[in-house]
């Protein structure tokens, strides 16, 4: 297996961990070191690992058959569950993966305009498929292939660069392409280039410039959706998307991904319409039963305990960092964040750019040795779960700050 991983996000020098088993907050590797996980499979895991209530479940249902094929009614459930938390959400598509949800997007959006271009945020990560590998953020900027080899020009050459928080960009690429825009692609809040927040006003005036000129607004909340609330971003900012991308957390730890949006443009989607999509894994039985069993308990729980804990993993670590008389910057929202290694404020990928990655390396090899497993790049985004508690927030920030005295 190339780099000896299955993603290239789970690989780290010297060689990257094999993990054997998890529970709640914490993971445990095959030489049984057990560690407070703030990587959280990347996001989805928003109740924790192995969430009786979602183990049961998926238990049950493979009782009942793991795929059919066909239709069933947990996918009507799902998709009224999405429907009443996101109401830009008409009408939505079910795939396996945030990737296929943002190809099928843009085809979509392709088809719904006739128009080929689109423009994409520096440093977002819309999936691994050709279109959005440019300047992608994530494992892509972490190993080096922002822009991956084996993708032709032709193809590149339709996606429109603007940095993030940058509004004058926005407007210059969309008059110097008028009338060949098809769509505006973004994460809401960047966390494939360690959360990044949206300036006061950008998503609504990106939203403005794109209906001015007919573009279609995609915000691709695979990260953010149910995460900063259950309405996701759009909630949080108060801002609709003509189209929205979903993934992880909908799937409760099982591979899902879903677009929607307007009824007028997925009415176009195979096979009411001639956009084509299909996918014999999806809606399948056990990823929805994953999914709904941990979207109605994060329901009746509510996001208040996370975003208290996100704040005081936030809070504490950055007061931590000052004490030291140290210039990082902790960033995030709710219950995501990241120690920038950086002493400026990060608002693009420009700025995360900016950040010590070799010094990132240390902390990260060090958390490990302290018992905390991180996402393994100073580009991704850290995740509290309901599963941690305080007492392994305040274990977390002594060991950062441990560490810290010994690499900073
Ligand atoms: N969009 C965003 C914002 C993501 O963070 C990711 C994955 N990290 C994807 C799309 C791709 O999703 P998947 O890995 O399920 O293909």
């Amino acid at each position: 297996m190339p780099g000896g991983v299955s993603s290239p996000v789970r690989a780290f020098s010297p060689h990257p961990s094999y993990i054997s088993n998890a529970k709640g907050c914490r993971i445990t590797d095959v030489d049984g070191n057990e560690y407070i996980d703030y990587c959280m499979g990347f996001g989805p895991l928003i109740l924790g690992h192995a969430d009786p209530d979602v183990v049961q479940a998926v238990k049950e249902q493979a009782d009942r058959g793991m795929l059919y094929g066909a239709p069933i009614s947990m996918e009507l459930e799902l998709a009224s569950l999405i429907k009443g938390s996101f109401p830009s959400i008409e009408m939505l598509r079910m795939v396996n993966t945030g990737t296929e949800a943002t190809m099928h997007a843009i085809r979509l959006a392709r088809g719904f305009t006739g128009r080929k271009r689109f423009i994409k945020v520096e440093g977002a990560f819309h999936g691994a498929h050709d279109s959005v590998l440019v300047k992608a953020g994530s494992g892509a900027t972490t190993h080096s292939a922002p822009n991956s080899l084996g993708i032709p020009e032709e193809v590149t050459s339709n996606t429109l660069l603007v940095p993030f928080n940058d509004l004058d960009s926005v407007e210059r690429v969309v008059r110097e392409n008028r009338g060949e825009i098809a769509a505006l692609i973004t994460e809401p809040v960047i966390g494939n280039a360690g959360p990044i927040l949206p300036d006061e006003g950008y998503l609504a005036s990106l939203r403005e410039i794109s209906e001015e000129n007919d573009i279609l607004f995609i915000l691709d909340e695979v990260i953010t959706g149910f995460r900063l609330a259950m309405g996701g971003a759009q909630e949080r900012f108060g801002v609709e998307a003509d189209m929205t991308i979903l993934g992880k957390v909908a799937g409760g730890g099982l591979p899902i991904g879903i677009f929607g949006g307007r009824e007028d443009i997925m009415s176009l989607v195979s096979p009411s319409g001639k956009v084509y999509q299909a996918g014999t894994f999806s809606g399948n039985p056990m990823t929805l039963t994953a999914g709904l069993t941990t979207l109605r308990k994060l329901g009746s729980l509510g996001h208040e305990d996370l975003e208290r804990k996100g704040e005081r993993m936030r809070s504490t670590l950055q007061g931590e960092v000052e004490a030291m008389g140290l210039p990082y910057r902790v960033q995030g929202i709710g219950s995501m964040f990241q120690l920038f290694l950086t002493s400026e404020e990060v608002r693009d990928y420009q700025g995360a750019m900016g950040c010590d990655t070799g010094l990132f390396h240390k902390l990260f090899l060090g958390m490990l040795d302290r018992g905390v497993y991180l996402p393994p790049s100073q580009f991704e985004t850290d995740f509290i779960s309901t599963a941690h508690t305080d007492k392994d927030i305040d274990m977390t920030v002594e060991a950062y700050a441990d560490i810290l005295e010994e690499i900073a």
